[in-house]
């Protein structure tokens, strides 16, 4: 097995920018790829790519905006509300974007082959997964499996945030030495506000009262 490179899925988003850190430490070379899907707050894009280039990482853009065209979600649509939860009787909330860690991670499977990598690398947790199906490990372990048969490669799918709850992966973020760069660099936020946030957003709330948990149990120490 190369252990010499690996492609980060990235976002630019607290997870991700955790990855690509993780990444650097495990492997020798790091290339980061985000995507344009039709997301409202493009500029993710420009603050994964400022963080890329903190990081010393290859970074590349695919622009892929059918997938935000083709599932409605409160994403990619701005006449949509976003669920605060998941609404009684659906099974996920409307800020799932049907297929994304499909398409991403198929893509950039293609383009980790045309540049000879075999590790690819994604932020996605079932433990804090919000309903989204495509964040589960079944789900990753299966999708390996097709990349595998698809292209007769062997893509390895990385998840260090698998089974991390957000305090955790504060925890993991400081341990790599970026704790104060994921906090005010990164766009997790699903109102496009960098950093702390808008706070009210569900992601903002999720990624809060990880902080905050972490924190108190790093004071505690
Ligand atoms: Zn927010």
């Amino acid at each position: 097995m190369n252990k010499d490179n690996a492609l980060v899925v990235f976002s630019g988003g607290q997870d991700s920018t955790t990855c690509l850190f993780w990444a650097k430490r495990e492997f020798k070379q790091v290339y980061a790829l985000s995507f344009r899907y039709g997301q409202k707050h493009e500029k993710e894009v420009d603050l994964a790519r400022a963080i890329a280039s903190k990081a010393g990482v290859d970074f590349s853009v695919m622009d892929v905006p059918f997938i935000g065209r083709l599932g409605h979600n409160a994403l990619t649509d701005i006449s949509l509300t976003m669920d605060e939860q998941i609404p009684d009787g659906a099974v996920c909330p409307n800020t799932f974007v049907p297929g994304r860690n499909l398409f991403f991670l198929s893509i950039a499977a293609v383009y980790a082959r045309e540049k000879g990598i075999s590790h690819l690398v994604t932020g996605v947790s079932q433990t804090d997964f919000s309903g989204y199906p495509d964040c589960r490990d079944s789900f990753i372990k299966s999708l390996n499996v097709t990349l595998n048969l698809a292209m007769d490669e062997q893509f390895v799918i990385h998840t260090p945030l698998m089974w991390l709850d957000k305090a955790e992966t504060w925890a993991l973020a400081d341990e790599l030495g970026v704790f104060d760069l994921v906090r005010h660099e990164t766009l997790t936020c699903y109102n496009g506000i960098p950093g702390d946030g808008c706070g009210h957003c569900p992601a903002c709330k999720l990624r809060r009262e990880g902080l905050e948990k972490y924190l108190s149990t790093k004071n505690n120490k």
